[in-house]
């Protein structure tokens, strides 16, 4: 990847922030942007690496809707339609063009590792929010057992659980974080390593 497109999908996420970002976050008090920077905060403050907090950062980019020339970011669809919610692996599509595995694969997986914690962690339903609750049975609801075992085998499913944790810690709405541009050269650095 050249400078140019590492500067060009910096600015592209930049952009999407900026323009959708100010989008209500599925009826929660927060805005998506200030939950995705909320995520990403909370991914910094535990020390995490910089692809988990990228993945922290961008995990919901799947329901922003932008067309772009060299990626598109397309598929948004409601989750008040019963129908699978799709967010996850289109956001992670995008982002494996031009992030590492590392950044796309938790992303992809967050939707799943809520339907696993719901599984496997006793009490972890009732503290989802209301419209956390409501998407968990447009998702599919808690996974199977076999579902719990493939989920386990797979790669990333720790990092996936790590990053749901976050996902649901992101919707205080009086929270002071840093804003994008913070992660600029993060991003930039981890577009570089791929
Ligand atoms: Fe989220």
């Amino acid at each position: 990847m050249t400078n140019q497109d590492i500067v060009y999908v910096v600015d592209e996420l930049a952009t999407l922030f900026a323009e959708q970002g100010g989008n209500e976050y599925l009826g929660e008090a927060v805005t998506q942007a200030e939950h995705m920077l909320r995520a990403a905060a909370c991914a910094e403050a535990a020390g995490a690496p910089d692809a988990l907090i990228a993945a922290a950062l961008l995990h919901d980019v799947g329901h922003f809707t932008r067309q772009s020339s060299s990626g598109e970011i397309s598929g948004h669809e409601l989750m008040s339609a019963s129908t699978d919610n799709r967010h996850s692996h289109t956001g992670a599509d995008w982002l494996a063009a031009w992030f590492p595995e590392a950044v796309a694969e938790p992303v992809r997986l967050h939707v799943a590792a809520k339907r696993y914690l719901c599984a496997v962690e006793p009490g972890y339903y009732d503290k989802l929010s209301e419209a956390s609750v409501h998407t968990l049975g447009v998702q599919g609801g808690p996974m199977s057992r076999e579902e719990v075992a493939e989920f386990e085998r797979g790669g990333y499913a720790a990092d996936a659980v790590t990053l749901r944790r976050w996902d649901e810690a992101a919707k205080d709405p009086d929270a002071d974080v840093p804003g994008f541009e913070h992660y600029r050269v993060l991003l930039e650095r981890l577009a570089e390593s791929d």
